[in-house]
């Protein structure tokens, strides 16, 4: 609460912190209370606060009191669960957690651990690995299938025809996980609305099609980061099962509100996928990091890097789950205790009040705004963004360049902070409500 209080943005230079502290570590230990006192003077002085309730940036950083008392259980109790041996109970509880999740949020039945399916869920630190683990399990799963097809061919022969799609809205770390991949991406037109259509996405995989390549991947996106536009996951879907192609849906921000049935509409098409993710770190009130994947057969994401080492192998590996075939590093945190925590301190109730109170404050912001005769709405409101620009009449350009003035005073005047973005060439300011500070009273400052 106290963090609610403070500057969003701090007053510091690139460098400061180098002033701040000793040139070496110091010899000998010094006491808990000489750090505490530190803290303040060092840490804090340059912290950027995302639960200040001056803070509009990106989308909400997630922090509860149970998330936080998870954490330092987390810590306390020393644990680094990458084989079910390494530390059962991390293993169980994060399948059990998974599914938990996957009913709270009405995910299809073939991404349940406990379902009858070869499909379950994982928790991974960001939206980012779980794009990037999802795109190898495809690349595998191609590469086998065409090699099967043509034992003469390479897999380097199968990897440089491979293409992914995703639109030209979808978050950055799509593109990086292409380049982390080595697999050419296709950044697909989504129009005006910010929203990738099926025909477009046909059009690219009969074109490469026609030039020998291999249709791999497709990356959809539900609640974009630049304007919370939602990719339409139905004629997607249609389209990849008939070329079978990986269907991954980055639902980082927007998959939380599926907890609210009000709102599961924005995922129609959901069922054709091959792997979903959200990450409760944003809105589901789990510290960071947590970032939740489900996939619909679990053997490819198992499969695709597997390496064995007589010091992983356990006896019971053909029965439990070793999680760590189902993400790039080895070691892992015992993460699914904050959503245990979390579920059941704050309970399915308390969440969807959250999200609901975060989409309550942007539909009040949005009419503060409307309201207000130089601005205009950019891009429907539909959860908790809100996405903004002065009008003026004139060329995009024009419009532009006072659009970035505004936000060049905004940070300047350090009040709030917010992150501005582009759409098909038009710049804006982009108001993301929801955080655990934010509140009306915050949006009328
Ligand atoms: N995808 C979307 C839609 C996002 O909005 C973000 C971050 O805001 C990401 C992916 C990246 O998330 P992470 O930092 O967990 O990798």
């Amino acid at each position: 609460k106290e963090v609610g209080n403070r500057q969003a943005f701090p007053d510091v230079e690139p460098g400061f912190m180098r002033d701040l502290l000793p040139s070496d570590a110091p010899k000998a230990g010094e006491s808990w209370e000489d750090v505490y006192s530190d803290i303040e003077r060092v840490v804090m002085k340059g912290m950027t606060h995302w639960n200040a309730s001056g803070f509009f940036g990106y989308f909400p950083a997630a922090s509860s009191f149970p998330g936080l008392l998870a954490d330092i259980l987390c810590g306390g109790a020393t644990c680094v669960g990458f084989t079910w041996v390494a530390s059962p109970s991390c293993t169980e509880m994060e399948t059990v957690m998974m599914d938990w999740l996957a009913k709270a949020l009405n995910l299809p039945q073939c991404f349940i651990h406990g379902g009858h399916g070869p499909g379950g869920g994982v928790i991974q630190g960001t939206a980012s690995e779980s794009t990037l683990i999802t795109l190898i399990a495809a690349r595998s799963k191609v590469i086998s299938r065409e090699l099967s097809r043509d034992p003469n061919l390479s897999m380097y022969d199968v990897l440089s025809r491979m293409v992914v799609y995703t639109s030209n809205c979808s978050h950055s770390s799509v593109e990086r996980a292409g380049l982390l991949a080595m697999i050419k991406i296709r950044k697909l037109d989504a129009g005006r609305e910010g929203v990738l259509r099926g025909k477009t996405l046909q059009e690219a995989i009969d074109e490469d099609k026609k030039n020998n390549k291999i249709p791999t991947f497709v990356c959809a996106t539900l609640g974009t980061t630049s304007c919370c536009s939602y990719d339409n996951v139905d004629e997607i879907g249609r389209i990849c099962e008939i070329e079978d192609i990986w269907l991954h849906i980055d639902a980082a921000y927007a998959g939380t509100a599926l907890i609210c049935p009000e709102f599961r509409h924005i995922a129609d098409g959901i069922q054709r996928s091959t792997s979903f993710n959200f990450n409760p770190h944003k809105w589901l009130m789990v510290n960071f990091d947590c970032s939740a994947l489900w996939v619909r057969d679990s053997s490819y994401l198992s499969n695709s890097a597997k390496v064995n080492a007589l010091y992983l192998e356990h006896e019971t590996q053909q029965t439990t789950i070793d999680y760590q075939h189902w993400q790039i590093p080895l070691e892992r945190r015992y993460r699914s205790l904050k959503i245990w925590f979390v579920l059941r301190m704050v309970g399915i109730d308390g969440l969807q009040s959250h999200i609901r109170r975060g989409v309550a404050e942007a539909k009040y912001f949005e009419s503060l705004v409307r309201k207000d005769e130089r601005f205009e709405i950019v891009f429907p409101v539909t959860l908790g963004l809100v996405c903004l620009k002065l009008k003026r009449p004139g060329l995009n350009l024009e419009e532009n360049s006072i659009n970035k003035e505004l936000n060049r005073k905004i940070q300047d005047d350090r009040r709030i902070h917010l992150v501005p973005s582009t759409v098909h060439g038009i710049y804006f300011l982009r108001v993301a409500t929801g955080s655990v500070n934010c509140s009306r009273q915050a949006l009328d400052n």
